[in-house]
């Protein structure tokens, strides 16, 4: 099964990828958690996203789709992945699209996450994340046992240089799913919209639930 979550910035994609990974077992596959290893690590590729990334812009999608193609290709996602954050366009959607079919397979699920800009700006501003294993907190709505503390697995926390107020604005501006992107997953019968303006387990519950029965079950 192959499933990917959509949403704006601040939506929960990410919570809910971990959440919705350890229980359907699907590796959890989060383009933006890649490229900040890859900052972090000083890549070429990490030099090239951070420009971007630092602009609240989007990171052109030749260099994207090669890097989730190759992920792809990882013996972990033979049958089955959550994408979260990626695809942002259908351009991207279509070369998935192109690679699942050569392996017979192809989207099960589209899960559109909504939430009011309004939230998503008290969401990003209060963010925090692991540095180690990328666990996401929020310091008022879902915070960690230990202030600055990863509970998963005892890594630093820190706050995010694109949750900065000008570039959040720059990438709710920039970085909301497009129309037809939504409308490219309607069309093929796989689209459920979820409200993300909930507590967190509500907002699992209805994506288990609009993912539907699950194979293994
Ligand atoms: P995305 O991956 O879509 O950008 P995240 O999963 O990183 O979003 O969540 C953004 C912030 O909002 C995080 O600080 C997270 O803890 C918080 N958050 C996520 N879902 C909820 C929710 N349902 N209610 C309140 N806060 C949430
Ligand atoms: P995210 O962690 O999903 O919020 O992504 C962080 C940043 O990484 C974004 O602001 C973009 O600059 C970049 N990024 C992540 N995923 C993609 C993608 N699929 N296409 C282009 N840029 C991306």
């Amino acid at each position: 099964m192959y499933i990917v979550l959509l949403g704006p910035p601040g939506a929960g994609k990410g919570t809910q990828a971990q959440r919705l990974a350890a229980a359907t077992g699907l590796v959890h596959i989060s383009t933006g958690d890649m490229f900040r290893e890859h900052v972090r690590n000083g890549t070429e590729l990490g030099k090239v996203a951070k420009s971007y990334m630092d602009r609240g812009e989007l990171v052109p999608d030749e260099v994207t789709i090669a890097m989730l193609l190759e992920r792809l290709e990882q013996p972990d996602a033979a049958k089955g992945a959550m994408f979260d954050g990626y695809p942002r366009n259908v351009t991207q959607a279509r070369a998935l699209d192109e690679a699942l079919a050569k392996r017979g397979a192809k989207i099960d699920r589209a899960l559109l996450i909504e939430v009011s800009d309004e939230e998503l700006v008290a969401r990003l501003g209060g963010r925090w994340m692991c540095r180690r294993c990328g666990a996401v907190y929020h310091e008022r709505n879902d915070p960690p046992k230990t202030p600055g503390i990863c509970d998963r697995c005892g890594g630093e926390l820190y706050q995010r240089d694109d949750d900065k107020p000008d570039v959040v604005r720059a990438r709710l501006e920039k970085q909301k799913p497009p129309a037809d992107l939504i409308e490219y997953y309607r069309e093929r019968g796989v689209l459920r919209t979820v409200n993300g303006e909930q507590p967190l387990d509500a907002v699992t519950q209805a994506l288990l639930e609009a993912i539907g029965p699950w194979p293994s079950a």
